[in-house]
């Protein structure tokens, strides 16, 4: 089962950059990290994939349904998305902010309140962040916002996750902490994820597929060993660096070496 399939899809914003003809799927439990240099489309396939972005060409299909034809409702129960930057214009506390990953869910028979209480509390324990449920969100800090924000995504209880760049921010042991959160979800809820990751060996160490970008275009697309090579690193983002292989994982570990 596909959890998601892009068909030739193709998208331009007008102003020159454009993804073309991107033809990409995954199926149902995968873990994909999506790479490649700043500007290269890694958001807006994100975008595309979530349907927050129409495809000018080409089709978008979610667990089977085009995008098309999907009403955004129903595309907001498959698909939840933590996007790199999330504002709040107003005050509100934690769990505020994790309840309204259950609006997609609310309507005229909606489930009793104690079961969307449920479901929110289920989420921010998956997350760990128990404790900040009354705080303010716009009091915490960037780590802890992550936090809240992966939380109010798994509230929509999704298929599918999307992040984008989620560990850029983070201090090496959150960044860690939260792609082991992203394991264990895909692990034991069988959740399919797809990140895009600024940071190749923390790519190379979670995520068992790369999708690498380049100017839009999916230029290569495989495990770690096979895309994270130095003529690819070279080629796409023009940067010289050493493979070595980790020495307990043996997925590939990069080295810069200055020029
Ligand atoms: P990445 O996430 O890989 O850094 P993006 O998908 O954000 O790349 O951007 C790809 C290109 O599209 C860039 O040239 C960027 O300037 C442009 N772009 C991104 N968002 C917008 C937007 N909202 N309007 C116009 N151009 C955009
Ligand atoms: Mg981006």
């Amino acid at each position: 089962m596909l959890a998601f399939r892009t068909e030739d899809a193709t998208f331009s914003y007008g102003n020159g950059f454009a993804l073309r003809q991107i033809s990409l799927s995954a199926n149902e439990g995968e873990m994909v990290g999506l790479i490649g240099p700043n500007g290269s489309g890694k958001s807006t396939l994100l975008r595309l994939i979530s349907g927050i972005l129409p495809a000018s060409e080409g089709e978008v299909y979610l667990d089977g349904l085009s995008l098309r034809r999907a009403r955004r409702k129903a595309v907001s129960r498959m698909v939840a998305v933590v996007p790199q930057q999330f504002q709040m214009p107003f005050a509100f506390r934690v769990e505020e902010v994790v309840m309204l990953g259950r609006t997609p869910f609310l309507g005229a028979f909606s489930d009793s309140s104690s079961r969307e209480q449920a479901i929110v509390t289920q989420a921010m324990d998956w997350v760990g962040i128990g404790e900040l449920r009354g705080r303010f969100f716009n009091e915490l800090s960037g780590g802890e916002r992550q936090k809240v924000v992966l939380a109010m995504a798994l509230a929509q209880q999704p298929r599918l996750l999307l992040l984008d760049e989620p560990t850029t921010h983070l201090d090496i042991n959150h960044q860690v902490e939260l792609l082991e959160l992203l394991k264990r979800l895909n692990r034991e809820q069988g959740l399919t994820i797809v990140a895009a990751m600024h940071d190749l060996n923390l790519a190379a160490l979670y995520f068992g597929r790369l999708v690498t970008l380049k100017a839009g275009r999916i230029v290569a697309d495989g495990v770690p060993g096979a895309v994270l090579t130095p003529s690819m690193i070279a080629e796409v983002f023009g940067a010289c660096v050493q493979v070595q292989s980790h020495p307990t994982t043996q997925v590939p570990f990069m080295i810069v070496v200055p020029p």
